[in-house]
């Protein structure tokens, strides 16, 4: 059975001695990491080979918060990166922690819609944009009073107030000696607004503190080895921001690509002999069912990890026998709300299928959903978490209602443990669709579907798919002799969303949405609704 330290009365207890720096400004702890590491190289653009040192990176980080202190960023401020993966991204990123201010990250693929959602939740001050987002988001983003200044990545436009070159800020070398980032009390303190629909409900601004990101910075790595890292996750994401922070704080070389594409991928493998990389789940689906990856030498590749969503069993045994040199795929389940992971796996002691145990900072149980009771070996309900990795709520909203008695946050994952304390994820019963392991909120997805005149009402839910995880279903009552169509409902979504949340599984029109007495949809019936409707098809 488990070790007494680690288990009690059906309670997991993660790690929970780390170190605490007492200034407690993530930044700085950044830092201080970076500048040991010095001349080894910190990021690559897999795509166009540009490379940064850890020593550069931290001098660059130093040059933008100065100039960030300069333009009068407090430390009460949010300041938004828009961009797609890039060194500037993390400078950005790294600088508004050293000043103490609030970083949030704009999905450069948000429709407007969304972009103004996300705006209006966390209303930053400042904003760094790439060219690609400036080129989609900068016209709108303008319509927003609250931003004071634009930091171009690229070329500023032209004739506009209120914009600065990145170039010209971070290339003014400052005393590295001298520099000092602020001090102040990161427990609690916002370094980090992340946007989650948690269990229900539209995306909201989840707040992480310096401390949650500190403590989560130091569990330790699936692989202890020092082999290159390869990561496409979208570093405005969880996954991809905490992966990225974690392997740098570690000193690992990473190669970064900032969207996925077979070939580039696999060249990144060959060229930059990757050891070990960071995936979410599509992407082992299509390394197995690849038909180039021969014409690629990936046998430097040695150590995988996926996460974000279910991960099929499947297909890690088929991924283990096409390329012999994988000796392991390593599951982590996480979520954004404990700023990463709670449960992961390591090279040395890793059970296929499971997603590990709880990292340091987490401590765990699984409860039966409807009476609350704590669940023993194999039995699989609710998994509750709590410890200083838990984020500190939603901006302007009580925490209070997601928690169980003794302050554990109700997850809205099924999962269950095993003889030796590793755990399983199995289902999910929060109103959340994970696309790519991107979240899709349904409840967003049906607002939007009510605004069209032919819609009476709807529902949606996820349908399984094989390399996508699930596909955002909707089920339609159409308004009395409408006669819209699928193709209507789809497109007029299409235009309303990011490029994630389309109705891709399609849409089923039905006569009713099925509902409890106090109105609020069966989504377990919805997803009989659609399986009986394409078995009669
Ligand atoms: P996010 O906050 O976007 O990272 O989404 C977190 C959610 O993704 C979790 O609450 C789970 O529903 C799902 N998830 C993450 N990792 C896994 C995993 N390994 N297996 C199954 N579901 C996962």
């Amino acid at each position: 059975m488990f070790f007494s330290d680690e288990y009690k009365d059906g309670v997991f207890y993660g790690d929970q001695n780390f170190s605490i720096p007492y200034h407690m400004n993530y930044g700085a702890f950044v830092l201080e990491k970076f500048l040991k590491y010095k001349d080894k190289v910190a990021l690559i653009n897999g795509d166009t080979n540009e490379q940064i040192t850890f020593g550069d990176l931290a001098q660059k980080i130093v040059n933008t918060t100065t100039f960030l202190t300069q333009l009068g960023v407090q430390t009460e401020d949010v300041v938004a990166v828009c961009s797609e993966n890039r060194i500037e991204f993390l400078i950005a990123a790294c600088a508004v922690f050293c000043v103490g201010a609030t970083v949030t990250f704009l999905n450069i693929s948000y429709g407007e819609n969304e972009m103004n959602h996300a705006v209006n939740i966390s209303k930053p001050k400042y904003i760094f944009l790439s060219g690609s987002a400036s080129d989609s988001h900068y016209e709108n983003l303008k319509k927003h009073n609250m931003i004071r200044k634009y930091i171009f990545f690229d070329n500023p436009p032209a004739k506009q107030q209120n914009v600065i070159s990145f170039r010209d800020l971070a290339d003014e070398n400052i005393d590295l000696k001298s520099f000092k980032p602020v001090h102040f009390q990161g427990r609690i303190m916002t370094c980090m607004i992340l946007y989650s629909s948690g269990t229900t409900g539209p995306a909201k601004g989840a707040k992480l503190s310096n401390l949650n990101y500190i403590i989560a910075s130091q569990q330790p790595q699936p692989t202890e080895r020092d082999l290159t890292m390869l990561t496409i996750a979208p570093w405005c994401s969880t996954m991809g921001i905490v992966t990225t922070l974690q392997g740098l704080i570690f000193g690992k070389k990473i190669v970064y690509q900032s969207r996925f594409n077979e070939r580039a991928y696999l060249r990144a493998i060959e060229k930059y002999k990757v050891g070990y990389a960071i995936v979410a789940p599509p992407v082992l689906v299509i390394l197995c069912k690849s038909k180039v990856a021969n014409e690629y030498d990936l046998s430097s590749l040695e150590v995988v990890t996926s996460g974000g969503a279910t991960t099929n069993i499947e297909v890690l045994n088929e991924l283990k026998a096409r390329y012999p040199s994988i000796k392991c795929v390593i599951q982590g389940y996480g979520m954004t709300e404990a700023t990463g992971a709670v449960t992961n796996d390591f090279e040395k002691s890793f059970k296929e299928g499971s997603v590990g145990k709880p990292v340091p900072g987490i401590i765990a149980k699984i409860v039966d959903p409807d009476s609350g009771k704590v669940l023993g070996c194999r039995e699989p309900g609710e998994v509750c978490i709590k410890g200083p990795v838990l984020f500190e709520g939603y901006i302007g909203m009580d925490l209070d209602k997601d928690l169980y008695p003794g302050g554990f946050y109700r997850t809205g994952d099924i999962g269950y443990y095993d003889e030796d304390g590793y755990f399983y994820i199995v289902d999910r019963i929060k109103e959340l669709i994970k696309y790519n392991a991107w979240q899709v909120s349904p409840t967003e997805i049906e607002a939007i579907l009510l605004k069209h005149k032919d819609v009476k009402d709807a529902g949606v839910t996820g349908t399984p798919d094989q390399l996508a995880g699930e596909l955002p279903t909707a089920l339609i009552v159409r308004q009395q002799n409408s006669q819209i169509t699928e193709k209507d409902v789809i497109e007029f979504v299409d235009t309303k969303v990011a490029p994630w949340k389309k109705l891709r599984g399609g849409v089923i029109f039905v006569d009713e949405i099925p509902k409890n007495p106090s109105g609020k949809i069966l989504r377990r019936k919805l997803k009989e609704l659609i399986s009986e409707s394409r078995t009669r098809k």
